[in-house]
């Protein structure tokens, strides 16, 4: 009986030891292809180490470009591409931005730092909150027509003030009160959601926004429609790093067609 137990007991040891032992051995083997891999033609391609001008001619690719610049701050492991005196010196003559960011003022929310990008590379439009207007409308519409930026990313972010203040209603002075306003119908959808009433308003925010600028007349609604640019989402987190493409803003997206023919998509 004795015997038997102690059997048990040292089977039981051996097992838990042969799992742990295992387990260090996954990842130390994990860590030495992480750190082999760095720089490698694998890891470029994981971390979509493109050229530039891939991503300037085709927003999907632009997109993908964008995720493996933030999959490489998150692990620490920016490149900071174009960022030099002689790419500076190289943009003097003009600017092909492969993105459009229309983001939060947010100083904790810098974008060519969290998709690793550099100079040349974003064309940026930020308010508190993302709230747009027709400043910021023209500016969008500027970076599409007269820039060829086939890709609008709508970057909003956890904890963010504006979206807060339109959950939270305080009194604000001055204009703020449009950046409220302005946030208010979203904060309103997220209050019957369930869940944390802020986060939800953070996204519904974003994906409202990314709505209002596939339907904007006159330019980017017939861009849109047409295929020729791409509109979408994001959020990011203040504490991973890590930026979230909106799943809801990625349905449906219409096919990239540059020669603009809206014969099949257009209802
Ligand atoms: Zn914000």
């Amino acid at each position: 009986m004795y015997t038997h137990r102690f059997f048990c007991s040292l089977l039981l040891a051996l097992v838990a030891l042969l799992a742990v032992s295992t387990s260090a051995h996954a990842q130390k083997r994990a860590t030495k292809r992480a750190t082999a891999k760095i720089d490698s033609a694998q890891w470029r391609r994981e971390h979509y180490i493109v050229n530039r001008d891939s991503a300037y001619a085709n927003p999907y690719v632009a997109l993908r470009k964008l995720m493996g610049g933030n999959r490489r701050f998150v692990e620490n492991k920016s490149i900071k591409p174009r960022q030099s005196r002689e790419v500076m010196l190289s943009t003097e003559k003009g600017q092909k931005p492969f993105a459009t960011i229309v983001g939060c003022s947010d100083s904790r929310v810098p974008n060519e730092i969290i998709f690793d990008q550099g100079v040349g590379d974003l064309f940026i439009v930020r308010t508190a909150g993302q709230v747009m207007a027709e400043a910021s409308y023209g500016s969008i519409e500027f970076a599409s027509l007269a820039l060829g930026s086939k890709l609008i990313v709508v970057l909003g972010h956890q904890k963010c003030g504006a979206v807060d203040a339109a959950v939270k209603r305080p009194e604000v002075p001055g204009h703020i009160i449009s950046l409220v306003n302005a946030i208010k119908p979203a904060a309103d959808k997220a209050r019957t959601m369930g869940g944390d009433v802020l986060e939800n308003a953070i996204r519904q925010n974003v994906i409202d926004q990314v709505n209002e600028l596939r339907d904007l007349e006159p330019v980017l609604a017939r861009e849109y429609k047409k295929g020729r640019i791409l509109i979408v989402g994001a959020v990011y987190d203040l504490h991973t790093g890590r930026v979230e493409f909106v799943p809801e803003t990625l349905r449906n997206l219409p096919e990239y067609n540059p020669a603009g023919d809206a014969s099949t998509k257009q209802k």
